[in-house]
C-alpha cells in the first residue's frame, strides 16, 4: 500500500470565465488508482461562487485521472461539480450536459501569454519590444528569452507524463505568446485534457514567478490576440463528406453564427477584428487555407473530395472547450447526412 496524493480539480462558479480550483486528498491504494476507485469528495461552494454560506456543500465527482509526476504518488483528478445529492449536476457544471460523440475528433490549439510584472514575459520594463515578426517559431534569446523555453518544455514533459495527448508546441506571433496543441477523440475527453493542461501550466509557472494570461487580447495595438482554434471532424466528415454536405454544413455554421460566438470565449470582439489572422466577429466566412476566415478549410480536405477536418478559428484562448466542442457538434447534428 502507498499513500497517493489525489489532486481533485474543478471549475468554480465565476463568470464569464470559471477559474480552476484544486485540493489534495490522501488515500491508500496498492497501485495507481483507476477512475472507478476514486471516491466522490466535497468542498465549500460558498468560497467559489457555487453555494450560499448556510448550505455550502458541493460535491466533486471524478471524471478523468492522470498521473502527476511532480509529486511522489501524485494523481490529477478532473472532477465535475455536483449538488449535495451527488447525482444532480451543479448549474455551473458545463461538462455534464454537453453533446458528446466518441467518433468526433477535436484538435485544440491553445494560445496564451506568459506574464510577469503585469506584462508579457520579455517585454522591457517600459515601452515595447521590437515589433512582431521574429517571435513566431523563433529561436534565440532576443526572440524567446530564457525562462519561457524552460517553462514550455517542462510543461510539455509534464503533460506527456500525464498521458495528455499533446501534438506539439510553438512560440507564437507576439513576444511572450505560446501555443500547445492537444488532440482527443470525443468532446469530453479532448476538453478534459485542455483543462488539465491549463492547470498543469498555471501550477508550473508558480515557481517561476510567472502568470499565465489566457485573455484573448491582453495587449492593445499591433499585437496578436490569443485564440483556441478548434479543429474538428466527425466520422461522416472523415469518411463520406462531399462538396454538397460541406456546403450545407457551412450554411448551418453561418446561420448559427451568433450561437457559436456566444460560447467562443469572452471579449472576442477585441480579437476578432479582421486583422491579425482573424475574421471580424460579425462575419462568417470560410476559405481554403485562408487564415483570415472564420473557418479555414485545409487544402487536404478539398483534395481528398471534401473529406477530413475543418478549423474553426473563432474560439478564443479563454473559451470553455466543453461548450465550444458541444456547440460545434450541435450545428453538425442539424445538417442531414445521406
Ligand atoms: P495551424 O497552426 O496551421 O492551424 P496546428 O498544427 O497548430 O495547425 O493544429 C492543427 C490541429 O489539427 C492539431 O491540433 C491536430 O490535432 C488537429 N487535427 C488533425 N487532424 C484532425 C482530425 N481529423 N480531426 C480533428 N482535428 C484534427
Ligand atoms: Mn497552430
Ligand atoms: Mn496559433
Ligand atoms: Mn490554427
Amino acid at each position: 500500500m502507498a499513500k497517493y496524493k489525489l489532486e481533485y480539480i474543478w471549475l468554480d462558479g465565476y463568470t464569464p470565465v470559471p477559474n480552476l480550483r484544486a485540493k489534495t486528498q490522501i488515500k491508500e491504494f496498492d497501485s495507481m488508482p483507476t477512475l472507478d476507485q476514486l471516491p466522490m469528495w466535497g468542498f465549500d461552494g460558498s468560497s467559489t461562487m457555487q453555494a450560499e454560506g448556510r448550505s455550502s456543500d458541493c460535491m466533486l465527482k471524478p471524471v478523468a485521472c492522470y498521473p502527476d509526476t511532480t509529486r511522489l504518488n501524485g494523481v490529477l483528478v478532473m472532477c465535475e461539480v455536483m449538488m449535495p445529492d451527488g447525482t444532480t449536476p451543479h448549474p455551473t457544471n458545463s461538462r455534464a450536459t454537453i453533446l458528446d460523440d466518441p467518433d468526433a475528433w477535436f484538435g485544440f490549439e491553445q494560445e496564451y501569454f506568459l506574464y510577469q510584472d503585469g506584462k508579457p514575459l520579455g517585454f522591457p520594463s517600459d515601452g515595447y519590444p521590437a515589433p512582431q515578426g521574429p517571435y513566431y517559431c523563433g529561436v534565440g534569446y532576443q526572440a524567446v528569452g530564457e525562462i519561457a523555453r524552460q517553462i514550455v518544455d517542462e510543461h510539455l514533459d509534464l503533460c506527456l507524463d500525464a498521458g495528455i495527448n499533446h501534438e506539439g508546441i510553438n512560440a507564437e506571433v507576439a513576444k511572450g505568446q505560446w501555443e500547445f496543441q492537444i488532440f482527443g477523440k470525443g468532446s469530453k475527453n479532448a476538453a478534459d485534457q485542455i483543462w488539465v493542461a491549463r492547470y498543469i501550466l498555471m501550477r508550473l509557472c508558480e515557481k517561476y514567478g510567472v502568470d499565465v494570461e489566457f485573455h484573448c487580447k491582453p495587449i492593445r495595438g499591433d499585437w496578436n490576440g490569443s485564440g483556441m482554434h478548434s479543429n474538428f471532424s466527425t466520422k461522416y466528415l472523415r469518411e463520406t463528406g462531399g462538396k454538397e454536405y460541406f456546403e450545407a454544413l457551412m450554411a448551418q455554421f453561418a446561420k448559427n453564427m451568433e450561437e457559436h460566438i456566444a460560447v467562443y470565449g469572452p471579449d472576442n470582439h477585441m480579437r476578432l477584428t479582421g486583422l491579425h489572422e482573424t475574421q471580424s466577429i460579425d462575419k462568417f466566412t470560410y476559405g481554403v487555407a485562408d487564415r483570415g476566415s472564420s473557418i479555414r478549410v485545409p487544402h487536404a480536405f478539398v483534395n481528398n473530395g471534401y473529406k477530413g477536418y475543418l478549423e474553426d478559428r473563432r474560439p478564443n484562448s479563454q473559451g470553455d472547450p466543453y461548450a465550444i466542442a458541444s456547440r460545434i457538434l450541435k450545428t453538425i447534428s442539424e445538417v442531414p447526412t445521406k
